[in-house]
């Protein structure tokens, strides 16, 4: 049984991904997924490839946004692979990996048909005394907590994955569910050195940011991710416009991916919070308010650029490493009337990265632009747990488990996680390295 496959996008990890599984693909029953972020699917396509034929199991609604984030990741890879053949020719040298995509388009389509979609808390039973439950887990649409039973000798051992947990209280899906007991958790730590600022304002931040470039005549340019904090920032500015706190302005969600992932939220209204519901039914969905528009096609996306006043771009990619962005940030960024707006994390060596730190003039597309559009940031957005919120959740457990096992996080971070729950707990905990096997008992 795999629990995750995901892909490394680490810079200092990714030849990880050209390695060979560790174990045969073929000897390997069932994947269980958490939920269709790459960094926990993307293996996915080359699993199949090399032999696996079992069943994928996750949530409706990553079984449907895995396909989309895999098919993506497929078109990035073959792109890449391109690119490097002809810089390589170019430059008369090897890279360290081969010149071929790590994994093709036909791949990830070829790997869509094992994916077998399950209900939040209903129990899956995966043969040999082994059953498996997926539970909320409120980081995106379709996330999960995925509960294992086994069955052996007459005893039962639960395990609890906690795949990316979310926080309390965020907009449009629900909270995390709670555990009271479990045998072992295996619990993530991206942020389990850090906590979340809790008094800053997103929506007066958002409208503060709207309303003056809105004076200014300019225009708000998003780079975004396409699950969830697209749909997020679609969520607040439908808030702002329905508390009359922002002038009706235009707003275009002008990326094929994002918007074939907000299709995928409407279809799923079935995961949305209270208050999301409520939204629904009194027709004031974020996804349909009035002056919003779906852009797909490119001709369309060309078209924003003559649109005289104010009008908000979101646009991928997320890091400004490709896609529409680019070209949104071309007629703007030299424009002192526009603000870039910035709604995630932006990774050291990317141009989203260059831009926040303050660069001058920056390269788009093979050409330098000065920096004199506003630049700012909402640093609220996270869709994961901080260490309090990770704390929390492992609080509700009435027992001590027999380990917590700690992953999915900087060594920096989840060794001071470990060092936290130890503190306050008690409880034997482990956090193991790169290949290590553990036996649970
Ligand atoms: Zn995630």
């Amino acid at each position: 049984m795999l629990i995750e496959c995901g892909l490394y996008q680490e810079r200092q990890l990714r030849g990880r991904n050209w390695e060979p599984f560790p174990v045969p693909p073929q000897t390997i029953r069932a994947v269980l997924l958490s939920h269709a972020h790459v960094d926990h699917c993307g293996l996915i396509p080359k699993l199949v490839r090399d032999g696996f034929r079992g069943k994928i199991y996750c949530t409706e609604a990553t079984a449907d946004l895995a396909p989309i984030m895999l098919l993506d990741t497929a078109r990035l890879q073959e792109e890449d692979a391109e690119f490097k053949k002809k810089r390589h020719e170019r430059e008369k040298r090897k890279g360290p990996y081969p010149e071929v995509p790590l994994y093709t388009l036909e791949d990830a389509r070829a790997s869509i048909p094992f994916f077998a979609p399950v209900r939040y808390r209903e129990t899956v039973n995966l043969g040999d005394g082994i059953s498996a439950t997926f539970y909320d887990a409120g980081h995106v649409l379709g996330s999960a907590t995925i509960k294992v039973a086994v069955r052996q000798n007459g005893e039962v051992r639960t395990i609890t994955f906690s795949g990316d947990l979310g926080r309390w209280n965020r907009p449009i899906i629900r909270d995390p569910d709670i555990f009271r007991t479990t045998d072992y958790v295996i619990i993530e730590s991206t942020y389990g050195d850090r906590e979340h600022p809790d008094d800053e304002n997103i929506e007066d931040s958002l409208a503060e940011i709207v309303n003056t470039t809105w004076k200014k005549r300019g225009n708000i340019i998003v780079p975004s991710f396409a699950l969830e904090r697209s749909q997020e920032i679609l969520y607040y500015m439908n808030k702002l416009l329905l508390a009359d706190r922002i002038p009706h302005i235009m707003v275009f969600l002008d990326s094929p991916m994002a918007v074939s992932i907000t299709e995928v939220f409407k279809r799923h209204a079935e995961l949305f919070d209270e208050e999301m519901r409520r939204l629904l039914k009194e027709k004031k969905s974020p996804f349909d308010f009035p002056g919003l528009k779906m852009v797909e096609s490119v001709d369309e996306s060309k078209a924003i650029n003559h649109i005289k006043g104010t009008v908000m771009i979101i646009a991928g990619s997320g890091m400004v490493t490709g896609g529409r962005i680019k070209h949104h940030l071309v007629t703007n960024i030299s424009r002192p009337a526009s603000t870039v707006l910035f709604v995630g994390y932006q990774a050291v060596g990317t141009l989203g990265r260059e831009i926040v730190d303050g660069a001058r003039k920056v390269r788009i597309l093979g050409k330098y632009y000065r920096v004199r559009a506003r630049i700012a940031r909402l640093e609220g957005l996270s869709a994961h747990a901080d260490r309090n919120d990770l704390l929390r959740w492992l609080s509700s457990l009435t027992q001590p488990p027999r380990r917590v096992i700690i992953v999915h996080g900087e060594p920096e971070s989840s060794r001071n996680f470990a060092e936290l729950v130890q503190q306050k707990t008690g409880w034997q905990v482990a956090v193991p390295h790169y290949g290590e096997v553990m036996e649970l008992d």
